[in-house]
């Protein structure tokens, strides 16, 4: 079948920032600091900053010889994003960020605080190639990857604003991180990953949040998902299905045109097997579009073969972006589904929505501050 939109897997080199602390390995990290003239220890003691103390402004380092801090933010510190846009709702304990990168894209980040954990999601992208229609960051098409040093900036400046007290409730912390802000993350594989890496490392190396807190949300690139797997990490897989047969889902996710639901849940089957975790299926309920009990029935029944107890179905009620003919499905058809999964022996349960009136449904914000 002839693929009815065009999907960009690969991004324009164009545009990427200056490099940043967070892009470097430690090595290179050493290297910058001893091309200033300065002994190699600093390189750790920089990155203790960093990692450890969430710190980003070398004026504020002290440990630091005070001639050279200027020199140090210079070439390690560029600043990536300047937040434009900052909203708040659920009594303040929801925010989502809007950031401008050096090059004047955009790009959206969401805290979501619980009694219990604080969740960011982040964006892994500009833009998406991926196309999904019912999606405002698919509309836009894909600007650019983002690079390491944007997606781990994105999560210390949160988890300094919970260590700090800047988020409604008090000081906490950033407990989990979502890949499930803009971009397809399997599509920016190599950045992704090495973000994660330092997302997860134990401090100074990284923030220390624990791998099995990071979801890393994909539309179904088979392929990636089975390196992902091969990378042995504890990392959850939640896969954006959102239809169980491939006639509809070549139109709800183009890509599904490269790789078919089946091929989707066998690489989704070796991630489970690989990782030892439940895989986390997304279900977007469109109304009249991909809500039938029928196709409730059948998914339960898929996902039961290919995946056995390994997986949880989250149905997300759609959040209908502007100019989009989507809509949510109704309550009772909702309850319907969720219950006809269920009796397939498959865990489903109906995702928390928080944020719908600030606009947070993928790519909104930044649709609406480009005036789409
Ligand atoms: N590209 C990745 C991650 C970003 S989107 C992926 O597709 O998984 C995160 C989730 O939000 C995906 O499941 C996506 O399909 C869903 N989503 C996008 N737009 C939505 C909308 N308008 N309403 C509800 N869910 C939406």
């Amino acid at each position: 079948m002839a693929t009815p939109v065009q999907l960009q897997f690969s991004a324009p080199k164009k545009g990427m920032p200056p490099t940043h602390l967070a892009d470097m390995t430690d090595d290179q990290v050493r290297e910058a600091v001893t091309g200033l003239g300065l002994p190699g220890f600093r390189a750790n003691q920089i990155a203790r900053q960093y990692y450890g103390r969430l710190a980003a402004d070398p004026r504020s380092m002290t440990d630091l010889p005070e001639a050279t801090r200027d020199s140090v933010r210079e070439a390690l510190f560029p600043q990536l994003m300047t937040p434009v846009n900052e909203i708040s709702c659920d009594g303040g304990e929801t925010r989502k960020t809007l950031w401008r990168l050096h090059d004047g894209t955009l790009l959206e980040s969401v805290l979501m605080r619980y009694p219990d954990r604080a969740t960011l999601c982040i964006s892994s992208q500009a833009g998406c190639g991926m196309a999904c229609p019912f999606c405002a960051t698919g509309q836009g098409g894909l600007d650019r990857n983002l690079s390491v040093g944007e997606i781990v900036e994105q999560v210390r400046t949160a988890a300094a604003d919970m260590r700090d007290g800047r988020v409604e409730g008090g000081e906490g912390r950033l407990t989990n991180i979502v890949f499930m802000g803009m971009g397809e993350p399997l599509a920016n594989y190599k950045r992704v990953l090495t973000a994660i890496r330092r997302i997860t490392a134990p401090a100074p190396e990284g923030f220390g949040i624990s791998q099995r807190n990071v979801t890393v949300s994909t539309v179904g690139l088979a392929p990636a998902i089975r390196k992902l797997a091969d990378e042995e990490m504890s990392v959850r897989l939640a896969v954006s299905l959102h239809c169980p047969d491939d006639e509809l889902r070549d139109e709800l996710v183009p890509v599904n045109n490269r790789w078919s639901v089946t091929e989707v849940l066998d690489a989704a089957a070796y991630y489970a097997e690989k990782s030892g975790r439940r895989v986390s299926i997304e279900y977007a309920l469109i109304r009249d579009m991909n809500d039938q009990p029928w196709r409730a029935d059948l998914l339960g029944k898929r996902l039961k073969r290919a995946l056995g107890s390994k997986v949880h179905v989250n149905v997300i009620p759609l959040n209908p972006t502007p100019g989009s003919k989507c809509d949510a499905a109704p309550k009772p058809v909702q309850d319907e589904f969720v219950r006809r999964v269920n009796a397939q022996g498959v865990p489903c349960t109906v995702r928390d929505t928080r944020g719908q009136e600030i606009a947070a449904a993928c790519g909104q914000l930044a649709a609406e501050e480009r005036g789409a």
